[in-house]
Formats: structure tokens, C-alpha cells, sequence
């Protein structure tokens, strides 16, 4: 069993880039961890040549509606074997080179939501997803993330 290693750089942080890439993991079925990192986000998996190729191709060719990705690499890496997709906790290690997530304005499926009077956010003025709502205004440190306090 191959391990691979891929390297995405941009804006990738609080865009629902890493659920995208679990998803993705689990229609092509692919074992391993995805991670944000002060230089993007880093992807380790298994996976021989043709489903390397294909989950690569899939993340690079639809990343999240927000996502901008400025370069991207793929390599064969030290073999591990993984059981799972997961997504580990934010690397804070080293010197931040990203592009800052600005704000982003309400997407349509949070704006069918406060307008449903049946939905239990109908109206609600803060709605906001993976996909969109404040980002910039609230940062205080990157690799951002929900859970980063603030
Ligand atoms: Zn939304």
C-alpha cells in the first residue's frame, strides 16, 4: 500500500475546505487525515497509483465554493497505514503564509433558511455556514478555525 502526501496552499482556512476533502474521502474511499497548517492544508493517505490520482483530482478540481488555491503538490511518502479518514487538530508550529479568509457574504442556502418560517433560523440575523458569514472580522490567529478561542 502506497502513502500520499498532498500540499495545498491558498485560501483554504475557514472555507469547509477540510469537511470537503472528508467527504471526498469517503465517495472515493481513501484512508488517512487531513490538517491545516500555517501553510495550508496537508493531506496523508493511502492508496495505490489510479486512486491517488483520482482523490487528488477530485480535491484540486472541487475545492469549496470559497476556496482559492494558489498551488498545490502531490508526492509519494513514508508508507503508514491508516483505517480511517479524519481530520487532525491545527498545526500552530511555524511562521503563518496564507492568504487571509475575508468576510463572506450570505450563500443561498443560509438565505432560504432565515426566509422559511418554518425553519427554526427563520429571521435569525447571525446565520452563517461553513460557506460563508464573517471571517476576516473575527480572526485573531491563523490557521483558523471554529474552535480557535477568541
Ligand atoms: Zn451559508
Amino acid at each position: 500500500m502506497q502513502t500520499w502526501h498532498i500540499h495545498i496552499d491558498g485560501l483554504v482556512q475557514g472555507v469547509g475546505f477540510r469537511p470537503a476533502v472528508c467527504r471526498a474521502a469517503e465517495q472515493i474511499q481513501v484512508c488517512g487525515w487531513v490538517s491545516n497548517s500555517t501553510d495550508g492544508v496537508h493531506i496523508v493517505f493511502n492508496g495505490d497509483n489510479e486512486k491517488a490520482e483520482q482523490f487528488y483530482n477530485h480535491i484540486i478540481n472541487n475545492p469549496p465554493p470559497n476556496a482559492i488555491i494558489r498551488s498545490h503538490v502531490i508526492h509519494e511518502t513514508i508508507a503508514q497505514e491508516f483505517k480511517d479518514f479524519t481530520i487532525h487538530d491545527s498545526d500552530r508550529g511555524s511562521k503563518p503564509n496564507l492568504l487571509i479568509t475575508p468576510d463572506i457574504a450570505l450563500c443561498p442556502s443560509c438565505r432560504n433558511e432565515i426566509s422559511d418560517d418554518l425553519n427554526r433560523r427563520y429571521q435569525y440575523a447571525f446565520t452563517t455556514c461553513l460557506e460563508c458569514g464573517p471571517r476576516y472580522s473575527i480572526i485573531q490567529s491563523i490557521p483558523y478555525d471554529r474552535e480557535t478561542p477568541r
